[in-house]
């Protein structure tokens, strides 16, 4: 069992943007003091850090002053130089470990570890050299997705194709980013997500199922509860705890699945809190923040409950100028910034929460601000 940091003890976090300056925040409030290593300038959780690192990820002597500036150190995205967390998992407090990093940084070795857990994923196969794509267009059909293996974001490395000319296409393109995924389409009635938190202890929970609307694969909503059967967000939460134990996570845990006839088909894994439950901030007993330091620091996990139906949306780069006008119309709306200065298009900049009895009522909440 890892032990328990106290607070007052800092904690050192990889990656400076908005899912470690929410972090930083929560475990600020619990008494903690804050590390944080990025690349860029000004980032938005060096903004409420107490130590800053401005470095590359891989900058081995970057790593070694994290790692004496702190007691425990932890990570906001999953990317991270496998020499570079090895390392700092043989110096440091690191109770993620590298083991799960391995898995959820390549999408083959996600479906496989997820299948062999006996939960469900779209058929996939691996395309390593063009000669593969006969092979894999046979075994998934059409239409299929083309995913990188590695590195993939908000819909990017991504092509769906229709045939196997337009797949070849797609993977001589995507191939100069290494192996690829061809998988299957899901023809899914909503896309849903569960966070899931384990802590040193072995103690897991789950959050509420969130209900998520994608725009131009950006999500866009996060509704909860989400507008599905009571079977089928137990099935959820169910599926995320199977993960969850399976992965021997400790941490947090994103899963993203699709739902089809009321069954569920895991989409991808983030081995962090997520866009998805930002909700938790202003609707849970705990936040998926709060509870990945609790997770992480060797603290009893905290209650999930949903206090109200919310609804979260994102407020990305060309959003921002309407959102700041709309602000005197907010008084039933929170609004998150993460203090970004450029408000690049598409850029996520910060999100607002609306609580309402029913989520017609929250929706209606973040509708009145549009039209204004
Ligand atoms: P991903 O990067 O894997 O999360 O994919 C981005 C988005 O593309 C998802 O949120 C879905 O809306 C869509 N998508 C990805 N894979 C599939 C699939 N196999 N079938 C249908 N839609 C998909």
């Amino acid at each position: 069992m890892s032990q328990f940091i106290v607070p007052g003890s800092t904690i050192g976090i990889i990656g400076g943007g908005q899912l470690g300056r929410m972090m930083a925040l929560s475990a600020r409030q619990m008494g903690y003091r804050i590390a944080v290593l990025e690349p860029t300038h000004d980032s938005p959780c060096a903004q409420v850090a107490d130590v800053v690192i401005e470095a590359a990820y891989d900058d081995l002597e970057a790593a070694k002053a994290l790692v004496e500036a702190s007691d425990v150190i932890t990570y906001e995205f999953e990317n991270i130089d496998e020499a570079t967390a090895q390392w700092i998992s043989e110096k440091c407090e690191f109770p993620q470990g590298y083991d799960l990093l391995k898995v959820t940084q390549h999408r083959l070795y996600e479906k496989d570890k997820i299948s062999s857990l006996g939960v469900e994923v779209a058929p996939y196969a691996a395309i390593y050299k063009e000669e593969d794509v006969a092979e894999a267009a046979e075994k998934i059909g059409f239409p299929a997705v083309l995913k990188t293996c590695r590195g993939g974001y908000d819909g990017k490395g991504q092509a769906v194709v229709k045939n196997e000319q337009e797949l070849k296409q797609a993977v001589s393109q995507l191939l100069k980013q290494g192996e690829l995924v061809l998988e299957g389409w899901v023809p899914f009635q909503c896309e849903i997500s569960v966070i899931v938190t384990r802590s040193t202890q072995g103690e897991t929970k789950t959050l509420p199922v969130a209900e998520n609307i994608h725009r131009n694969n950006i999500l866009h909503q996060s509704i909860v509860p989400a507008r599905i059967k009571q079977e089928t967000q137990d099935l959820a939460r169910s599926i995320a705890m199977t993960l969850a134990d399976g992965l021997e996570l400790i941490g947090t845990l994103a899963v993203e699945m699709f739902v089809k006839d009321g069954k569920i088909v895991v989409n991808e894994l983030a081995p962090r809190p997520h866009n998805s439950g930002h909700y938790s901030i202003e609707a849970c007993e705990t936040s998926q923040f709060e509870q990945h330091i609790r997770a992480i620091c060797g603290w009893p996990l905290g209650e999930t409950t949903l206090h109200s139906p919310v609804v979260m949306e994102n407020v990305l780069g060309e959003h921002v100028d309407p959102m700041l006008k709309a602000v005197p119309l907010m008084s039933g709306v929170k609004l998150h910034l993460y203090g970004k200065k450029e408000a690049v298009e598409k850029r996520k900049m910060g999100h607002m929460t609306a609580l309402g009895k029913t989520v017609e009522e929250a929706l209606g909440k973040l509708n009145a601000l549009h039209k204004n």
